[in-house]
């Protein structure tokens, strides 16, 4: 019978022990340093023990088909991207949304609720009627920013086509110029109903 032959290169050539390199001491300083750095900051998440606001209509109803289980497409039809800022902010340790069932996904068609920040610019108009057309129903669409709701500081601009719901139909609206995470995290909340 053939006996396997070690070909690894993880321990050397031909098998030998794997030297010690002084890459490998900084290496292990830093994880430990980052270790130390995560016993001693502790959990950084805000509290959210309130309830969310309740829905109503049919955005309500929608938003009990989803069960609590809220995947989210992010479309940047034409923001300075200071609104992507602060909706990054929700998703990280600090805001942390994704503790309440919302996550964000790759393609709108793994979508529930598609969020659009900034006018709609000329040229993003049909791409974004495509995502919504792309994503399947029940689905949600938040203007997420004044320049969403009302086009902001970008109002009249002539690469402006117009607000999101000039565009696709919108049934959540979050105001503000950006949005504080606080308020990203509310809206997306409401959706997901905890
Ligand atoms: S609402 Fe404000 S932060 Fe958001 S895209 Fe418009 S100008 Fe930028």
């Amino acid at each position: 019978m053939a006996v396997p032959r070690v070909v690894s290169t993880r321990f050397g050539a031909g098998g030998e022990k794997h030297r010690h390199k002084p890459e490998h001491d900084r290496e292990r300083a830093a994880v430990l340093n980052l270790v130390r750095k995560i016993i001693r900051v502790g959990r950084v998440t805000e509290p959210h023990d309130a309830d969310p606001a309740p829905l109503e209509g049919v955005v309500a109803a929608t938003a009990d088909r989803l069960h609590g289980s809220v995947q989210v497409r992010q479309v940047d039809a034409g923001s300075c991207n200071g609104c992507e800022a602060e909706f990054s902010a929700a998703f990280g340790p600090v805001y942390d949304v994704e503790r309440f069932g919302v996550r964000l996904v790759a393609s709108p068609r793994h979508a529930d609720v598609l969020v659009v920040t900034g006018p709609v610019t000329k040229n993003m108009a049909e791409p974004l009627v495509k995502t919504f057309e792309a994503t399947p129903g029940p689905k949600l669409v938040i203007a997420l920013g004044d320049c969403a709701r009302n086009c902001g500081v970008f109002a009249g601009g002539y690469g402006v086509a117009g607000a999101v719901a000039d565009i696709v139909p919108v049934d959540i609206e979050v105001p503000g110029c950006p949005p504080s995470p606080d308020a990203i995290v509310a809206a997306l909340r409401q959706i997901a109903g905890r």
